[in-house]
């Protein structure tokens, strides 16, 4: 068995953030080890319950591939355009 990649333990980290917004604080970034994780959700006026995800590290400015997700309960809401607020983060990927 081989170890799980980079974008797999990203991930493995987003499913729990996403799951339990309240607990993506506590989460250490699988990049950097840092406790500096976002997510939020761009959510369009049309379809309230979907929404683009962006998860990235504010500390080493890594982060996953945005996705269109159904919004969990708890989870940060931003409207389109106040997205421009997001860093500009390097994907990470296999
Ligand atoms: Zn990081």
């Amino acid at each position: 068995m081989s170890d799980p990649s980079l974008e797999d333990r990203w991930l493995d980290v987003f499913n729990t953030a996403h799951s339990d917004p309240a607990v993506v604080g506590t989460l250490a970034c699988p990049s950097c080890g840092e406790h500096a994780l976002r997510l939020v959700y761009v959510v369009h006026v049309q379809e309230p319950h979907k929404a683009m995800f962006m998860f990235w590290c504010d500390s080493c400015l890594n982060g996953l591939m945005p996705n269109t997700v159904v919004v969990p309960p708890g989870g940060i809401r931003i409207e389109p355009g106040e997205e421009d607020d997001v860093p500009d983060y390097t994907l990470v990927q296999d």
